[in-house]
């Protein structure tokens, strides 16, 4: 555990409690404060107090003695409406931080010398990708790399930091929202499109958080931006005008003159004069699609940054396991591939698993995020047929008239036994049975990776079905 620096004898109020609340809660006793903690949640507040970490409802409290709030980075604290405790503190104009900070405070007490390396990645889509794939590559070639932020383990929760430590931070955009002086000697920024919008206030403000991540570069470090949406390409002129930080801009859809490039399965590495082939990505297991494209350019600049050589990361391209409910191969059943990718919840990340597959037997729904499937016009080439559950699916199939036959299932499961018979009746060679449900998914489900356990559940449950192994 990393020990929050700079507290020590104060009074903090940590406000949520979940997996990033309490890791903060405990850093900052670690780091010798006093933590009073609250979350609305009775249950969190109850395994924060059996973990030793005082509760006191913080609105009812008195707030004298204290001296900063560290919020959860779910809560709001600006849009659609502020939760009442940030309004109290900004009412006594009080710092209001997330777990980053606190970490960031904890590496930039440390003498520069001896401060480990810090990579963020961030984006709308690839994040998760990105970060364990680049700790793969780095560990496989010898550093000592440990992945954590938005990605299962609280970045506080990372071992203690050392000299020639790396850690690798992936970072959305709620928690940069919260963080004010995170240095990144290198700063991912994989892709923007809209997401979350009614947390920000609309679309500059997601980008404005998003671009938080660059805050501290210097000529020493890294930025490392896609050239292939929108909004993205323009971030990147102005950091190489800004010349204060090296810019490495990478594409999955053309190739650079400089930067890296993921163009028809090879990763390309360019100066500016030349142009070499650094790895074979089509022959790698995990990293199929034009967006692994993006995530392998993304984690290849990166490494390469701190001396790893090429043919280093292409070797550990080719293990890298890939991780659950991102276009996951569940298994095949009857010719029938069934593919889990819960986590896709926005239409981008949909449109690049309905692009890499054909014959898409398709199941989306849950609950709907803004935009619905309006986004994703021009997608549909590849789907025979979809089968749409939760709260959406009346709404979907609407969009869909006229573009795809949809059927409405309510539930996974249906839908499920409903696609595999679909598409086993149907004459197209291999066909998929894809979840990808341009949704979030807590009407149905605790989160996307119980609609995934669902959907794997409800795929073992089809007569003859065998579950695929995930190699190691
Ligand atoms: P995040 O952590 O940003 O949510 P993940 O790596 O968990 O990203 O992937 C989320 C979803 O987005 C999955 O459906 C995945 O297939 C898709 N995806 C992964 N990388 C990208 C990318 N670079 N661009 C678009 N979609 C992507």
């Amino acid at each position: 555990m990393i020990a929050a620096v700079g507290y020590k004898d104060k009074t903090i109020a940590v406000m949520g409690l979940g997996r990033t609340g309490l890791s903060a809660a405990k850093s900052l006793i670690l780091g010798g404060a006093k933590v009073v903690a609250w979350d609305d949640n009775e249950d969190n507040c109850e395994a924060a107090a059996t973990a030793g970490i005082e509760c006191q409802d913080l609105c009812k409290r008195d707030w004298s003695d204290i001296a900063a709030l560290i919020l959860s980075p779910g809560i709001a604290h600006t849009h659609p409406k502020p939760h009442h405790v940030a309004e109290l503190a900004r009412a006594v104009n009080m710092p209001i931080l997330g777990d980053t900070e606190l970490f960031a405070q904890a590496i930039n007490a440390i003498p520069k010398e001896d401060r480990p390396i810090v990579f963020g990645i961030t984006g709308t889509n690839g994040k998760s990708t990105t970060t364990m794939l680049l700790t793969h590559i780095l560990r496989e070639c010898g550093h000592d790399a440990h992945a954590g932020g938005n990605i299962g383990r609280a970045c506080l929760d990372l071992p203690a930091p050392q000299k020639g430590m790396i850690y690798v931070l992936e970072l959305s955009s709620y928690q940069l929202e919260l963080t004010q002086s995170l240095h990144c000697n290198g700063a991912i920024l994989l892709n923007i499109s809209p997401d979350h919008l009614d947390r920000h206030g609309g679309f500059e403000g997601y980008v404005a958080a998003k671009r938080r991540i660059f805050a501290r570069q210097t000529k020493d470090d890294v930025a490392i931006i896609s050239m292939d949406d929108p909004t993205s390409p323009g971030l990147c002129m102005h950091y190489k005008a800004q010349n204060a930080v090296q810019v490495v801009p990478i594409s999955a859809q053309g190739m650079l003159s400089r930067g890296i490039s993921a163009v028809a399965g090879k990763l390309y590495e360019s100066d500016g004069h030349a142009t070499h082939v650094r790895a074979d990505i089509s022959a790698a297991p995990a990293l199929k699609g034009t967006h692994n494209g993006q995530n392998a350019a993304a984690a290849f600049a990166a490494a390469r940054h701190v001396g790893v050589s090429a043919e280093g990361i292409a070797t550990a391209m080719q293990n890298f396991a890939g991780l659950d409910h991102r276009m996951e191969m569940v298994g095949t059943l009857d010719g029938v591939v069934f593919i889990n990718d819960s986590k896709a919840t926005n239409a981008d990340a949909v449109r690049q698993a309905l692009g890499a597959y054909g014959n898409v037997y398709w199941i989306a729904g849950g609950q709907a995020k803004s935009g619905g499937l309006g986004d994703l016009a021009g997608a549909f080439d590849t789907v025979e047929a979809a089968f749409l559950i939760g709260e959406a699916q009346e709404v979907f199939a609407k969009q869909l008239k006229g573009k795809v036959k949809a059927s409405l299932c309510d539930t996974l499961e249906v839908a499920v036994a409903r696609a595999y018979e679909a598409a086993r009746q149907s004459d197209a060679p291999s066909p998929v049975v894809l979840l990808s449900p341009a949704c979030a998914s807590f009407d149905q489900f605790t989160d996307f990776m119980a609609r995934g356990a669902a959907f794997r559940a409800a795929f073992a449950g089809l007569e003859g079905a065998e579950q695929q192994k995930r190699p190691a």
